[in-house]
């Protein structure tokens, strides 16, 4: 059995998909020469979103990855999503398995998977559903366990949004905190290539993980990148993997330095104070909130008044640069406040007015 946890940071590299025995076993064979990678993974099943698309070479790509281990020591993984891929893949022996996030959104077809793993001890990685739902990622995760399955790790790999922005998918970096939290003994590893969806941003999404304390990435690579049947522009040459890997710089999770943990302390004291001061400012603003709700009541004026919100916006936003935070930060928890200076609001405005 592989241990999910024999190595930290673990890494998996390897080509988004097997397209032929050539390309499969050369990028294999270059990934394991550069000595950083602990598992070679290649899809052999590619659920794609349009059809049409290369969708795997299916079956034969097992066996070119069987070759590949025989040849480089190191174990391999590929995507399941079904439980005949689960039984394809496990009578090949791969070591790894990863269910993809096409996959984890259906819970059919993530039990359909499980029931065909019962009895084995293969390592099953989860990766998040394409939407930002963390219940659903816990009850992939709660599926894989039920069925017995002892060495489980989780993928983050980003969460899809409509419209175009920086990255191929949203990182929502808190949503996977939020797991590793519920989850506190499951290995959470990266794949910065399916977050950024271009090369140029595989070494900021990587670090962000580094420094997040994952425990390791995976990371697609193959011998001829621009000419990957699928996830091109993602793709780095065995070379630029090793360069990416070289230029990451992994955290400890923690030191017993004294002088660490004094000058720590000392910070974590000033963050407390001051947490507890800013949500007292906040009660007040709401206690304000509630007056102003009491007055638009008693003279039956509506809560909402673009103008006095749009005004309040570009104020707090005007003064980004000053205080040297982002306007999407200042955005975020102005809305937060403002949600909830409304929830205050209509709370009160539906109350009954005393009776003198
Ligand atoms: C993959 O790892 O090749 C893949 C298809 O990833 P995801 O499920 O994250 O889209
Ligand atoms: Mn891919």
């Amino acid at each position: 059995m592989f241990d999910i946890r024999s190595k930290r940071p673990l890494i998996i590299a390897g080509p988004c998909s097997a397209e032929t025995e050539e390309q499969t076993l050369e990028s294999c064979r270059r990934i394991a020469k550069t000595g950083m990678v602990d598992v070679l993974r290649a899809g052999i099943w590619k659920p794609r979103t349009k059809p049409g698309s290369f969708e795997g070479v299916g079956l034969k790509g097992l066996a070119w990855m069987s070759e590949a281990r025989k040849q480089t020591g190191l174990p391999i993984g590929t995507e399941v999503a079904t439980s005949k891929h689960v039984e394809a893949a496990l009578a090949f022996g791969v070591d790894v398995i990863w269910v993809g996030a096409r996959t984890t959104v259906n819970p059919f077809s993530v039990q359909d998977i499980a029931d065909a793993l019962k009895g084995s001890d293969v390592t099953v990685l989860i990766k998040n559903p394409m939407s930002p739902d963390i219940d659903l990622w816990g009850g992939a995760v709660a599926r894989i366990m039920n069925a017995g399955i002892k060495s489980i790790g989780l993928i983050h790999r980003g969460f899809s949004a409509y419209g175009s922005s920086l990255y191929r998918n949203n990182p929502m970096w808190h949503l996977a905190i939020e797991m590793r939290s519920r989850f506190p003994e499951l290995p959470m590893i990266c794949d910065p290539s399916h977050i950024g969806g271009q090369r140029d941003y595989l070494l900021e999404i990587a670090q962000k993980s580094a420094d997040l304390d994952y425990d390791g990435l995976i990371v697609e690579s193959h011998i001829c990148p621009d000419k990957a049947w699928s996830d091109a522009s993602q793709q780095v040459t065995p070379d630029g993997l090793k360069e990416l890997l070289e230029s990451i710089v992994w955290r400890r999770p923690t030191t017993d330095s004294p002088a660490y943990q004094q000058a720590l302390n000392k910070l974590r004291g000033q963050i407390d104070q001051i947490d507890g001061e800013l949500f007292e400012l906040l009660a007040q603003r709401m206690r304000v909130a509630e007056q102003i709700g009491l007055i638009k009541r008693d003279n039956n004026v509506a809560i909402l008044q673009g103008g006095r919100w749009q005004s309040i916006v570009d104020r707090v936003v005007s003064q980004a640069a000053k205080l040297n935070v982002s306007e999407e930060f200042l955005k975020t928890v102005l809305e937060a406040i403002h949600l909830e200076s409304i929830n205050r609001q209509n709370r009160v405005m539906n109350s009954p007015k005393e009776v003198k």
